[in-house]
């Protein structure tokens, strides 16, 4: 990793710079999930409290990052804190490594707010729930090869690392899309394996779905693509209808949408149930965490009938009835779930998400008009709690669309945002959380104004 010369942060962020290189010599690229870098370097954080980060020079920002979403209640919630700690206190562990009373707990607060989820399993990260979604999936039907939209991201393995951000030119006619890898080291195998659709065209979508349908095991989508570019409601309708007419396992992967489109996630909106949810993020009140539910008779094919340890192994204690195999030495983990549990009681109290939504609705509308000012033309695309800015014109309704838009002008807008304490990841989406205030509100806005001026007048 060479860190390029010219630095878009000021003297301000020296010791970032510093830090970060060193990290270079013992991370490869100084970070641990490449979607965290950018140039010519990342920011170090130190410190959260609420809506703000602090980093290592001791600059803040207003936090839209929110660690991609996952933390509603903004840094260090105290209400979480205290269920964190009263867990490990009062139980004398961190984890028992045994079934308890919370599991059963978190799983009766999904099912009811779900309207797709009748039983829960739990696993460590968003990823482990969509790829135990699509096991399930392929258990129940007995067929093998999955479905997925362009543009859509499901976690960082094979069988779904494919298409996510492809080149336009290597993709494909748009009713067609041809499945691109977004990795080396991505075997040829998950190319073939894997079907690509095209994201709100329920009659180019029908007409692969149908080809396939013999072996189509399931179809996993985002019903937001990307957090904030909604699915037609048609559109949802439809491939509920299709995929059930055709024998395919439906799978909404929620990890971004839950509860922050709804507390019942997207599927409580769109009214339509998909036959497994995944949920990650906000699920875990800031800590690692994933979970999928379902229906009863597609969820129970992970239920164990027997015991089984090391030595039990051997070929005839199998048979045809094995459960599905699931396991995860942290999965339920009792001190996330109590920071999830704290999570959900706080928005469930009454007025907490619409309040959300007014105020996300709120900077949506007063960052249009400051766009408007400066003649450029800009639109806020989401949904509840999230959204994105689109420098460009025309409906987005997928990643065609918003390949057209000015990502160029947007990045130089970014950058001058940190410099001006704003923190989005350049190109990210914007998340909210309780705690941001008007205040936090003005003075985005009013970065953004400085920031336009900045990068016009260059
Ligand atoms: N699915 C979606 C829709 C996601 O947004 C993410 C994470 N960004 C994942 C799956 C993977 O979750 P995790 O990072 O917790 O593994």
């Amino acid at each position: 990793m060479i860190i390029q010369e010219e630095t878009f942060i000021s003297e301000r962020t020296k010791k970032s710079a510093s830090l970060f290189k060193k990290a270079c010599e013992v991370i490869p690229g100084g970070v641990t999930a490449n979607i965290k870098y950018f140039n010519p370097h990342p920011l170090m954080m130190e410190k959260g409290k609420g809506s703000k980060l602090f980093d290592v020079d001791g600059n803040e920002y207003i936090d839209y990052l929110l660690c991609y979403g996952a933390l509603i209640l903004g840094h260090g919630h105290q209400q979480v804190f205290e269920a964190v700690t009263k867990q490990m206190m009062e139980s004398g562990t961190t984890i028992f490594g045994t079934p308890h009373t919370m599991e059963t707990t978190m799983a009766e607060k999904l099912v009811e707010l779900y309207p797709g989820i009748e039983m829960v399993r739990y696993t460590n990260s968003g990823l482990e729930a969509t790829l135990l979604a699509i096991r399930t999936a392929v258990a129940y039907t007995g067929k093998e090869k999955i479905a997925k939209f362009e543009g859509h991201y499901h976690g960082g393995y094979d069988q779904v690392l494919v298409s996510v951000n492809p080149d336009i030119d290597k993709a494909g006619e748009e009713t067609a899309p041809k499945a691109v890898g977004e990795s080396r080291g991505l075997p040829d195998y998950y190319l073939d394996n894997t079907v690509i659709l095209p994201f709100n065209d329920l009659e180019a979508t029908e007409k692969i779905l149908k080809a396939h349908a013999h072996e189509l095991a399931g179809v996993i989508l985002e019903p937001i693509q990307g957090g904030f570019i909604p699915a037609d409601q048609d559109f949802m309708t439809g491939l509920r209808k299709m995929t059930e007419e055709l024998n395919i396992v439906l799978i909404f992967d929620e990890v971004k949408t839950g509860f922050r489109i709804s507390l019942g996630g997207a599927q409580k909106i769109y009214g339509v149930k998909p036959d497994i949810t995944a949920l990650g993020k906000v699920l875990g009140g800031g800590f690692p965490v994933g979970a999928i539910g379902g229906k009863k008779d597609i969820m129970m094919i992970s239920s164990a009938r027997g015991g089984r340890d090391i030595l039990t192994a051997g070929a005839e204690n199998r048979n045809k009835q094995d459960p599905l195999y699931h396991s995860g030495t942290y999965n339920g983990h009792p001190t996330i779930l109590a920071a999830g549990l704290a999570t959900i009681n706080i928005l469930e109290q009454k007025g907490t998400m619409d309040q959300l939504f007014k105020k996300t609705q709120l900077l949506r509308n007063q960052l249009e008009e400051v766009y408007k000012s400066h003649g450029l033309t800009m639109q806020t695309v989401g949904m509840g709690s999230i959204f994105n800015i689109i420098l460009g014109d025309g409906n987005i309704k997928n990643y065609r669309d918003m390949s057209k838009s000015d990502t160029k002008l947007r990045k130089k807008i970014d950058y001058e945002l940190l410099k001006l304490g704003v923190y989005t990841k350049p190109l990210n989406r914007y998340s909210m959380s309780t705690v941001h205030t008007e205040k936090d509100i003005q003075r985005t806005v009013a970065a953004h104004d400085e920031a336009i001026k900045r990068v016009i007048n260059k």
